[in-house]
């Protein structure tokens, strides 16, 4: 079998150059996720434009995924070499973005010194190193190494959230967002979200016109709100580093299901990220906790799974990329249909005011259970917006979605859907035509053989968002 898990794959310096890029394409990155917290827009703009173009070459759809960095603060570099903070030992913190070392850390948040008091835990490196706030004075705050560790590059300094006077999306934010808005990028993610309200605060029009927005829950706060802000967004980013930090740690593998299952009931994707094969930014061989926990985030329901520094910063960014794709091909092999099918009857929740919603909702259950009836392999799902798409993929089908529109941006964005080969089909005619050169296009690119039967799902009307249409039809001869 295929793999069916989508993988988003973090470009950096280590992963930047033509033949990587290339490479990572190969061994099956399906999203480029641009960074801007170590980048600038420019340097981010020309990495976007160079994955397009070698995507291109390959014959690929490659989604951009642009991860906005919001109100995250971070410590000026430690420098080439790894640096050890040692536990029991005092280490100053002050605003500044020169240089930082073991025992003099500086931060380029200016709210520093107001936002943090006496007694706040604050962790580094995701978690590699925890301060403990003694004392604040004058210009700067004196802390305690509760947790020592070794940190590298520019850390991220966590400040709990609700301490936090900046709010997301941050005036830097929005810049950038008019920038990737205007270029086309497929996906936005917004950092530190709070609220649903921090989300309707990014100025885009609702996808496909504009990107999907992405909604990283990562503080305490969106926990809380967490219904609202899945309502609001258009994927959703379990993101468990900064996360992590803001909630107990043993509480992180229950959020991460629970997230994922209100993504599920919402019909949005989920992506899983964070530390997903960390030891594999220095080994060729992930952990074997770390292979289970790529499995675990495909059981759980994850339509993407994502790696970081693995494949910006690590040694050898391809060899992470084909091993994930193993394991998430493999566990996508592993994956109980049935069951997921029996159990999404119950937890799906579908807006019935909404007739173009519930009459897409229903049509992609009677098909995932039509073909399995059928053995049928392959859905087409010829989609304007993409949601029906979503919708089919939602049900974790055994067979093959090929998902085809005639907007192209609905192409790029569906790069991030469950099980998704995304095609695009330039005919717009009526649903006969539709159906046709789907059949067609997808017999051309080697997604259903001459004579085989497969699934159709479409819309009668093609301005209509509304899919009514299931046809069981069989391949024509070439
Ligand atoms: P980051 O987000 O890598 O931008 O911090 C992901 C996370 O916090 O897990
Ligand atoms: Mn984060």
């Amino acid at each position: 079998m295929a793999r069916r898990t989508k993988i988003i794959a973090t470009i950096g310096p280590a992963s930047d150059d033509e033949t990587t890029l290339r490479d990572l394409i190969r061994a099956g990155m399906d999203v480029a996720r641009l960074g801007l917290a170590h980048n600038t827009i420019d340097e981010a703009v020309e990495r976007m434009s160079r994955i397009r173009r070698i995507a291109a070459t390959e014959g690929r759809y490659v989604g951009i995924l642009v991860d906005l960095p919001g109100p995250k603060v971070r410590a000026a570099s430690f420098g080439e070499t790894a640096v050890d903070i040692v536990e029991d030992s005092r280490v100053n913190l002050r605003v500044g973005g020169r240089a930082s070392t073991a025992s003099d850390i500086e931060i380029d948040y200016a709210g520093l010194l107001t936002d943090v008091e006496a007694g706040d835990r604050l962790s580094m490196g995701d978690g590699r190193v925890v301060l403990e706030v003694l004392e604040m004075g004058g210009d700067r705050v004196s802390t305690r190494v509760a947790h020592g560790g070794v940190l590298t590059g520019s850390p991220g300094l966590h400040i709990p959230s609700d301490r936090l006077s900046m709010r997301a999306p941050t005036d830097e934010d929005l810049v950038a967002v008019e920038r990737f808005v205007e270029l086309g990028a497929d996906m936005l993610a917004i950092s530190f979200v709070r609220s649903a309200e921090d989300l309707a605060r990014v100025p885009v029009d609702p996808h496909p016109v504009g990107p999907i927005v992405v909604a990283k829950i990562e503080t305490r706060a969106a926990i809380e709100d967490l219904p609202a802000i899945i309502e609001a967004s258009g994927a959703v980013m379990v993101a468990r580093g900064d996360l992590g930090s803001e909630c107990s740690i043993e509480e992180l593998p229950i959020l991460q299901k629970e997230i994922i299952r209100q993504c599920i009931a919402l019909g949005r994707p989920a992506i899983t990220a964070t530390q997903m094969l960390e030891t594999m930014v220095a080994n060729p061989e992930p952990t074997r906790a770390e292979v289970s926990d790529v499995a675990n985030a495909v059981w759980d329901g994850s339509s993407a799974v994502m790696l970081s520094g693995e494949t910006a910063i690590g040694v050898d960014p391809v060899n992470v990329v084909a091993t994930m794709s193993r394991i998430a091909e493999r566990a996508d092999d592993a994956f109980d249909h049935r069951g997921w099918m029996a159990e999404l009857s119950d937890l799906r929740m579908t807006d019935t005011d909404d007739p173009d919603t519930s009459i897409t909702d229903a049509m992609t259950q009677a098909t995932a259970r039509a073909v399995a009836e059928l053995g049928i392999g392959t859905i087409l799902c010829i989609s304007g917006s993409g949601f029906t798409v979503r919708s089919m993929a939602r049900f974790r089908p055994a067979a093959r979605i090929v998902g085809l529109s005639s907007n192209e941006r609905t192409v790029g964005q569906l790069t991030l859907s469950w099980g998704t080969e995304p095609i695009h089909l330039p005919e717009e005619g009526d649903l006969d035509d539709r159906v046709n050169a789907a059949l067609k296009v997808a017999c051309k690119r080697g997604a259903v053989t001459p004579g085989e039967l497969v699934g159709v799902l479409a819309g009668t009307d093609v301005r209509s968002r509304s899919t009514n249409a299931l046809r069981i039809e069989r391949v024509p001869e070439a």
